[in-house]
C-alpha cells in the first residue's frame, strides 16, 4: 500500500521550473532513495512534500489524504518528518532538550522517555554528550541528534536530505548502519543523497531525478547494476 502517492508534481521559483512534473510513490514500510545531481530537484522535492515549498501543479496523497489539505505546521502532527540538509539542530540546546524538540506534539511523558532511551540505544554518542550543547558538537554527532530528533515525532514516514554530506567516511558508514537500523524498526524513508552507492545498497527502491524530471527507477539492486547510474553516479 502506498503511504506516499506524487502525481506530476511541478514546482517553480519564480520563472524557473525546478521540478516539471514527477511521479513517485513510497510504499509503506519502504526506504526508498533519490539520487541525482546538484541541482537535480531532490530537496525542493522533498520541502515541498512538508509544505516548505508550495507546488504549482500535480498532486501529493500522504496517509491517503491529499497534502494539501494539511497545513505546513500540521505535518509533524501527522507524521511526516524532515532532516534537513544542513541538520538544523538547536545550537543553544543540548542534546536531550533537542531530542524532546521532536516530542513537541507529544504528550505521552513516559512514552517519550522511552523513545529517548531508544535513540540513546542507537546512538550511545549522544547519551554520553546528553548535557552538551548541540552547536559544539561534531558533524556526524549533529546529524545523529537531528535523526534522533526526527525519530522522537514517532514519523510514519521520514525524509532524510543528504545525511551523509560533509562527514568523513567512517562516520558515513556509521550514519548508514542507522539508517538500516531504523528502517529494521519499521519506519519508511525516502533518502536523498549524493553518495548513490551507500544510498541504494540500505535501500529497496529508488529514483534517479536530472533537471527536473525522474528519468529512471527501479529496484536499488537493478539501478546499482545500471550501466548508465555506474557510470553516472557510482562514479565509474
Ligand atoms: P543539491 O544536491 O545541490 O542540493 P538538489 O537536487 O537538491 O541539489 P534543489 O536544491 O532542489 O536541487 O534545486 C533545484 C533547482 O532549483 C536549482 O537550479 C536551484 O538553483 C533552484 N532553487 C532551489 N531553491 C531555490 C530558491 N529558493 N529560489 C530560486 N531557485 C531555487
Amino acid at each position: 500500500m502506498s503511504l506516499l502517492e506524487v502525481k506530476n508534481l511541478q514546482v517553480a521559483y519564480g520563472g524557473i521550473q525546478a521540478v516539471k512534473g514527477i511521479d513517485f510513490h513510497i510504499n509503506q514500510g519502504e526506504l526508498v532513495t533519490l539520487i541525482g545531481a546538484n541541482g537535480a530537484g531532490k530537496t525542493t522535492t522533498l520541502k515541498t512534500l512538508v509544505g516548505m515549498v508550495k507546488k504549482a501543479g500535480g498532486s501529493i496523497d500522504y496517509d491517503g489524504k491529499d497534502s494539501a489539505s494539511i497545513a505546513p505546521h500540521d505535518f509533524v502532527r501527522h507524521g511526516l518528518a524532515m532532516v534537513p540538509e544542513g541538520r538544523g539542530v538547536f545550537a543553544k540546546l543540548t542534546v536531550e532538550e533537542n531530542l524532546h524538540m521532536g516530542a513537541f506534539y507529544r504528550n505521552d511523558k513516559a512514552e517519550i522517555q522511552n523513545d529517548i532511551e531508544r535513540v540513546y540505544g542507537l546512538f550511545p554518542r549522544l547519551k554520553e554528550r546528553q548535557k552538551q550543547l548541540a552547536g559544539t558538537l561534531s558533524g556526524g554527532e549533529q546529524q545523529m541528534v537531528a535523526m534522533g530528533r526526527a525519530m522522537l515525532s514517532r514519523p510514519k514516514l521520514l525524509l532524510l536530505d543528504e545525511p551523509s554530506m560533509g562527514l568523513a567516511p567512517i562516520i558515513v558508514q556509521k550514519i548508514f548502519e542507522i539508517i538500516r537500523m531504523v528502517a529494521a524498526e519499521g519506519v519508511t524513508m525516502l533518502l536523498v543523497e549524493q553518495n548513490a552507492k551507500l544510498a541504494l545498497e540500505v535501500s529497496q527502491r529508488g529514483y534517479v531525478m536530472e533537471s527536473g524530471k525522474i528519468t529512471m527507477s527501479g529496484n536499488a539492486r537493478d539501478l546499482l547494476d545500471d550501466e548508465r547510474v555506474r557510470n553516472a553516479y557510482l562514479g565509474e
